[in-house]
């Protein structure tokens, strides 16, 4: 069984060590795909940004390009309401003008920041002008600083009539109303910021510092070596993707998405960077449901196998217990049986003995009138005496008595074990029975000088007894008596007591072992004595009396003291 319960705890230990390497399995499955979700959400931001900022700035080209159609045919010093028009109807164009085809800015609204006057021959600004002249394209231009401050982006639509080149519409595009619009909020304030940079690296916009608009962010903000300068140099081509760097400022690893805006040729990298951290949270508050999950499995387990163990030591104690009573069981049982087999021997002991002294009981009597009957013949009719006739006569007599008696106590014994014994009730004088058995062994009582005192303490005891049968118990009792008492006397009490008859006949004789009080009343049984073996008896005649007492309702015992003689007691 302590087998059984190791086996039940290793199986707990295995199960709590399974649910712990699943548990952490789990862990690491749940922290990589919090930490992808958490990249492509930041990515879909930042894809957010980037098409608003396309889709802007698209709109606003072709807003340009409707304008130049529609100026076409307008001479430029009438094109200003149209300028103004879409100006005000459209925002995000810091000014909107026209170049003339020699390049001088010649209108433009509002007019204060169209530069009104400029020459881009002479400011050496004419290199995208004379390629969409050539071109016949729209253009844009790179980012630059704008006169009124920040920068800005110039779309420029040539304008072709009759196939003659009359000059360039133009409109700014101030970058800062971009970031105000599409780039500011894309991440909530404190969870990381939003940053666009040029192909070349310059930065068009960055949610933390402002300051650096235009500059490159290599060399000024990061080393050329570091991990930041490497993910700028991964978005700078228009790539999309994920990098990681580590912010020396905050301390902090920042995960960056990135993802181009295309416009017309030219390509911006818009990027969020976001503290590691952030997933952290996520992962961390998992963390704590997965520890409290595989906590609770394993109270479970523990549980399990504890209250397995428990039913298991309950059954073991059961069963020892069971084991134990069975032992003692078979204990007994073979005690009752080594008893039983004991009495089995004795009873074939006695049996034997019952036989030979049966046979010798019979025999004796049978050569006893054999012999006299010898004696009777070879008496000659001279010789014959009548003296001696008369002796063998008797003696003939006795031995059929004797024979008749142990033929008659053979049948007694077997009426009372088979229950077959009848008693012939009726109302019968106690003391008239004692009187009368008394008075038949008085001969043999004055024969062996023993005298028979007789103590009664009233005149009669009335009782419903079978008058022959109580006769035969006390003639017994006395006769017996008179065997095995050499000298003294025999005394013979009755009285009531507690309103019962009790009868006790008392002697002087050899008494009795303790140990053979009850025994005696057992047929066949005789105690082991010399006086026994010369006296002779069969062992029936304490069975009879106690089966003929028992038959009436009463009882009867032995009491004695070895050497100073015995007493029957009978209580009816
Ligand atoms: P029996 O007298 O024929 O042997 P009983 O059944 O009458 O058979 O007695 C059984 C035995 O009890 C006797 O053999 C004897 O050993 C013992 N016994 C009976 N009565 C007395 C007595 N009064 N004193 C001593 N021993 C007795």
């Amino acid at each position: 069984m302590p087998l059984k319960r190791l086996a039940i705890l290793v199986i707990a230990a295995l199960l709590i060590v399974m649910v712990l390497g699943l548990g952490y399995a789990t862990n690491r499955e749940v922290e990589m795909i919090v930490r992808q979700q958490s990249n492509e959400q930041q990515m879909l931001l930042t894809r957010q940004s980037a098409a608003g900022i396309e889709a802007f700035l698209d709109e606003k080209t072709v807003l340009i390009e409707v304008l130049a159609t529609e100026v076409v045919d307008v001479p430029p010093e009438n094109m200003t309401p149209y300028f103004m028009t879409v100006y005000n109807k459209s925002i995000g164009f810091s000014s909107i003008g026209f170049v003339s085809s020699n390049g001088v800015i010649v209108t433009g609204y509002p007019p204060e920041d169209a530069a009104i006057g400029l020459d881009l021959y002479a400011t050496k600004r004419n290199a995208q002008f004379d390629r969409a002249r050539a071109n016949k394209e729209t253009y844009t231009t790179r980012p630059v600083p704008l006169v009124q401050g920040g920068v800005g982006s110039n779309i420029g639509v040539p304008i072709y009539s009759g196939g003659e080149f009359k000059g360039v519409v133009f409109a700014v595009i101030e970058i800062s109303t971009l970031s105000a619009r599409f780039l500011a909020d894309t991440v909530p304030k404190g969870h990381g910021h939003t940053y666009m940079i040029t192909s070349s690296g310059r930065c068009l916009y960055d949610g933390t510092h402002r300051g650096i608009i235009s500059e490159k962010y290599i060399g000024l903000f990061c080393e050329n070596n570091s991990s930041y300068a490497d993910v700028l140099r991964d978005q700078m081509p228009g790539d999309e993707g994920v990098g990681y760097y580590f912010d020396e400022n905050t301390g902090k690893r920042m995960v960056v998405t990135y993802t181009p805006v295309v416009w017309r040729g030219r390509i911006w990298s818009v990027a969020t960077t976001v503290p590691e951290s952030e997933a952290e949270v996520l992962v961390r508050s998992v963390y704590r449901k997965q520890i409290l999950f595989v906590t609770i499995v394993i109270a479970i387990i523990l549980a399990g196998s504890g209250g397995i163990v428990l039913i298991l030591s309950r059954w073991n104690r059961d069963l020892e217990k069971e084991v134990v009573r069975k032992t003692n069981d078979l204990g007994m049982s073979n005690m009752e049986l080594a008893s039983a087999n004991t009495r089995l021997k004795e009873l074939d002991r006695l049996k034997s003995e019952f036989v030979s002294m049966v046979s010798h009981e019979l025999k004796t009597p049978l050569t006893s009138m054999k012999i006299s009957m010898d004696v009777l013949k070879s008496l000659s009719g001279s010789e014959k005496d009548a003296d001696t006739e008369n002796e063998m006569f008797q003696i003939i007599d006795r031995s059929v008595e004797r024979q008749n008696r142990l033929v008659g106590d053979l049948l007694d014994i077997s009426r009372i074990e088979t229950g077959n014994l009848k008693l012939n009730l009726e109302p019968v004088d106690l003391y008239e029975i004692i009187l009368e058995s008394t008075e038949s062994m008085k001969k043999i009582a004055d024969e062996q000088g023993i005298p028979i005192h007789i103590d009664l303490d009233c005149e009669s005891i009335q009782i419903t007894g079978d008058h022959d049968r109580l006769v035969q118990v006390f003639v017994n009792l006395i006769e017996n008596a008179l065997k095995f008492t050499e000298k003294g006397k025999i005394h013979i009490q009755a009285r009531t007591v507690d309103g019962h008859p009790e009868i006790r006949v008392s002697d002087t004789g050899i008494g009795i072992p303790p140990g053979e009080l009850d025994l005696i009343f057992d047929k066949f049984h005789q105690v082991d004595s010399g006086l026994t073996r010369e006296v002779g008896g069969t062992g029936l005649g304490l069975a009879i009396c106690k089966g003929i007492i028992e038959g009436h309702g009463g009882r009867i015992r032995a009491e004695s003291k070895v050497g100073e003689g015995s007493t029957f007691v009978i209580v009816l």
